[in-house]
C-alpha cells in the first residue's frame, strides 16, 4: 500500500526505522528484528540505505521480507556516491520486489571523501533530484526534513527555502530527523506553515537507552539535547535496565506530547531494538486506539 493512503486514512500513525545489517552474518538477527516489530503491526517499517549502496542489496532485501510479512515497507535510497545506472537499477529492483515506497535522500557527505571527488556522478545534487525520477516513475516519494536546520545550511529560512525544492518535486510526506525537545518541532511546523509547506510531517523519535548514544546522536543530528534527558543519562549511565526504563519514558512521554497537540504522525528509530518500540507501544496502546477510533 502506497504510504500516502495509510496517512490519509489514519488520524495517527506509528511507524519504525530499522537498519540493515554491514556484514552478510548478521542479516538474520536484524530479519528476526523486522519480524518482532513487524508483528506489532505498525503502519510501515523503513529500512536505511547506506551511503554509495554500501548496504544496497541487504536493504531491498530486507524491505522485501518486511513487506511479504504484511507490513508496508519504506526503501531510503541515497544518491550520493551512485551512477545513475547503479540508481535505475536500484528503483528497478525495487518494483520487481513490490516496492512502491520510497524515501528520496542525498546522503551525507562520507568521512573518507577527499579533495576533488565527485561526489555526485548521476548528477543528482539534492534529494529532490532523486524525488523527481522516483515520482515519474510512479513512486509514493518521502523526503527527510530538519527542524533544527541541516547542519550544511547557513541558517533554518535557508534551508525552508531548499526543502520548497523537495516539496515542488512532489514528495508525498516528510519525515523528521530525530527531535529530543518537541518544541523544536512545533516551531519547525509553524516556520512550514508560515512557508505555504502542506505536506504530511512524521516526527522522528529516537528512544535514548543507552548514555553513550546522546553524544553520537548529537554529533550526527545537530539536535538540542533537553537538561531532563542529559540528567537521566548522567545518573543511570551505569545501569542498563534504568537506563532502559528512563529511556522509554522520555520517548514514550515525547510522544503522547506529541500526539496530543495533533502530530499525525511518529516515526520511531528503533536501532533494531524491538522490546524498546514493543514497550514504547505497550505505554500508548489506548491512546493510538483512542485517536483512530
Ligand atoms: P538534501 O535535501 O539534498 O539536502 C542536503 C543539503 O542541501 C541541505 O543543507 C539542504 O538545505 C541543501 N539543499 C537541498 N536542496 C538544495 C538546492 N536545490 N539548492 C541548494 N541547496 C540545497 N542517510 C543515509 O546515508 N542513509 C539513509 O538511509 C538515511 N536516512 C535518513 C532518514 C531521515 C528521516 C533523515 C532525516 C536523514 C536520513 N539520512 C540517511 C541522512 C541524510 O542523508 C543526510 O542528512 C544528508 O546530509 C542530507 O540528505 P537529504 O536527503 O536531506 O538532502
Amino acid at each position: 500500500m502506497k504510504i500516502s493512503e495509510i496517512i490519509s486514512s489514519k488520524k495517527v500513525t506509528i511507524s519504525f526505522e530499522i537498519f540493515p545489517p554491514k556484514k552478510q552474518d548478521d542479516f538474520s538477527t536484524v530479519k528476526q528484528s523486522a519480524m518482532t516489530l513487524s508483528a506489532t503491526k505498525p503502519d510501515f517499517i523503513s529500512i536505511t540505505h547506506g551511503a554509495g549502496g554500501s548496504t544496497n542489496k541487504n536493504s531491498a532485501t530486507l524491505a522485501q521480507t518486511v513487506q511479504d510479512s504484511g507490513t508496508t515497507a519504506l526503501a531510503h535510497l541515497t544518491c550520493i556516491r551512485s551512477s545513475k545506472e547503479q540508481l535505475l537499477k536500484t528503483i528497478e529492483d525495487f518494483k520487481t520486489r513490490g516496492i512502491t515506497n520510497v524515501l528520496a535522500l542525498r546522503g551525507d557527505i562520507p568521512n573518507d571523501s577527499f579533495e576533488g571527488e565527485n561526489l555526485f556522478p548521476s548528477g543528482l545534487f539534492h534529494a529532490s533530484d532523486l524525488v523527481s525520477i522516483l515520482k515519474e516513475q510512479g513512486f509514493c516519494v518521502g523526503g527527510a526534513c530538519y527542524p533544527e536546520g541541516h547542519p550544511e545550511s547557513a541558517n533554518r529560512d535557508l534551508d525552508i527555502e531548499n526543502l520548497k525544492h523537495k516539496v515542488s518535486a512532489g514528495v508525498d510526506f516528510l519525515t523528521t530527523q530525530m527531535i529530543f525537545d518537541n518544541d523544536m518541532l512545533y516551531s519547525f511546523l509553524y516556520r512550514l506553515q508560515s512557508a505555504n509547506i502542506r505536506v504530511p510531517v512524521l516526527a522522528g523519535i529516537m528512544p535514548i537507552t543507552n548514555a553513550n548514544q546522546v553524544k553520537r546522536m548529537v554529533d550526527l543530528s545537530n539536535a538540542y539535547i533537553p537538561r531532563k534527558l542529559l540528567s537521566f543519562c548522567d545518573r543511570f549511565k551505569n545501569d542498563k535496565e534504568a537506563m532502559k526504563q528512563a529511556g522509554i519514558a522520555y520517548a514514550t512521554d515525547q510522544i503522547i506530547d506529541l500526539i496530543s497537540n495533533g502530530v499525525r504522525g511518529i516515526h520511531i528509530y528503533t536501532m533494531n531494538k524491538p522490546e524498546i518500540a514493543q514497550a514504547i507501544l505497550k505505554n500508548i496502546d489506548s491512546i493510538i486506539k483512542a485517536v483512530n477510533a
